[in-house]
């Protein structure tokens, strides 16, 4: 069996009253993320920690901001179809690994819907999706809540050999 490892990073800034989608769920917040799709910057950094373990180049490549066919798209739609890439290349995901940083809201009520949605995006159990997360503790952008950052991780293990 192959296997590949990947990591991920994103950063959205955030603005009041837009929605905040995160891990493919609404969270109740203050603020968005400032996005030219939903914004949902878990997806985008568990994206091209997929991408990354097929070297295969990062989310902005294969779905252009400049292109209006994914403004404001539904990021679980670019998951969706990094999935189809994964599939193709001749792997599954084995397990990811999600660490989401933003000041608040709390996001430990959301983290087991997040982790089910990506898990059923992704055809793994539950238990093969970690989202775990975090404050900066005040410090930085993320702590002055102007932005939101995410790292992801993910390893991918070979299709069997079609016969
Ligand atoms: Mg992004």
């Amino acid at each position: 069996m192959d296997i590949r490892i990947g990591n991920g990073y994103d950063v959205h800034a955030l603005a009041d009253g837009l929605p905040l989608w995160l891990g493919g769920i609404r969270i109740e917040s203050r603020k968005g993320c400032i996005a030219h799709s939903d914004g949902d910057v878990a997806i985008h950094a568990l994206c091209d920690a997929l991408l990354g373990a097929l070297a295969l180049g990062d989310i902005g490549k294969h779905f252009p901001d400049t292109s209006d066919e994914f403004r404001g798209i539904d990021s679980k739609v670019l998951l969706s179809r990094t999935m189809g890439l994964v599939s193709s290349a001749g792997y599954r995901v084995g397990n990811v690994d999600i660490t989401i940083a933003l000041q608040r809201p709390k996001l430990a009520p959301y983290i087991p819907l997040m982790r089910e949605t990506l898990a059923g995006l992704m055809n793994v159990p539950a238990g093969s999706v970690s989202v775990k997360a975090t404050t900066t503790e005040r410090l930085g952008f993320v702590g002055r809540e102007e932005g939101c950052e995410v790292y992801a991780s993910a390893l991918l293990l070979s299709l069997p050999d079609e016969e």
